[in-house]
């Protein structure tokens, strides 16, 4: 399988094609049609697998057909939501999601602003994303439950969650932190879990947080 048979956009292939990634590896092949299908998904793999593209570039895709059927208004938002266990982590995932949506404006898309909250960020530097509406959240746990909790920011639009590092996320004693996250999505949504082990916690936080997961190991 090529990423011009997935029909990913010709913008985001020249992305890929810049970052050096020309043939999609096996989490690529088998997650992202799983997903570009609206499935929820499990995926077992580790850094390196190429799994961030995985759930960040239909994340991008879902985003932009949001943004066309309803354009996100002040204070909006968002459509999507990636958490991840760290800093650089989210900064990594921010990173990937901007050079997606960059090439895609370029190429006459609309825009799509992400914020990415994570501790050590001033919020205030990111005022005029909230002021605007913010279309795509990469976020580490606390900072984006500080930010629900100051009504910055409602998950009434959010469809899509994906969270990266799963175990590390509820070894670090995360769980509740996202449980309270999960409360506010008051829509369906889709999410993806992806794990580099599946102990028994993971195991039952999956079956309390997604539904029919398609579960590909690599
Ligand atoms: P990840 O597992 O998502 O942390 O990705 C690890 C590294 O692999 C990143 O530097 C990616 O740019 C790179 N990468 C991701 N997918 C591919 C691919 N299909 N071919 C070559 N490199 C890739």
């Amino acid at each position: 399988t090529t990423f011009k048979e997935m029909k990913i956009p010709k913008p985001i292939m020249d992305v890929l094609l810049e970052k050096g990634i020309k043939k999609p590896s096996p989490i690529q092949v088998q997650g992202l049609p799983v997903i570009l299908s609206g499935r929820d998904m499990i995926g077992i793999a580790y850094t390196g697998s190429g799994k961030t593209l995985v759930f960040t570039l239909p994340m991008v895709l879902f985003a932009l057909e949001e943004e066309r059927k309803l354009p996100i208004i002040q204070g909006e938002g968002p459509f999507g939501l990636i958490l991840c266990p760290s800093r650089e982590l989210a900064r990594q995932t921010y990173d990937l999601v901007n050079s997606f949506t960059n090439a895609l404006q370029k190429n006459g898309h609309p825009p799509l602003r992400t914020l990415l909250a994570i501790g050590g960020i001033d919020l205030r530097e990111q005022e005029h994303i909230f002021k605007k509406g913010v279309h795509m959240i990469v976020a580490t746990p606390g900072r984006l439950l500080d930010l629900l909790n100051k009504k910055k920011i409602n998950f009434k639009l959010c469809k899509y969650l994906g969270l990266d590092e799963a175990d590390r996320l509820i070894d670090l004693g995360f769980e509740d932190d996202i449980r309270s996250v999960l409360d506010n999505f008051t829509s369906q949504r889709q999410t993806l879990l992806f794990s580099a082990t599946m102990p028994k916690k993971i195991q039952e936080f999956a079956r309390s947080a997604l539904v029919l997961p398609v579960e590909v190991n690599v």
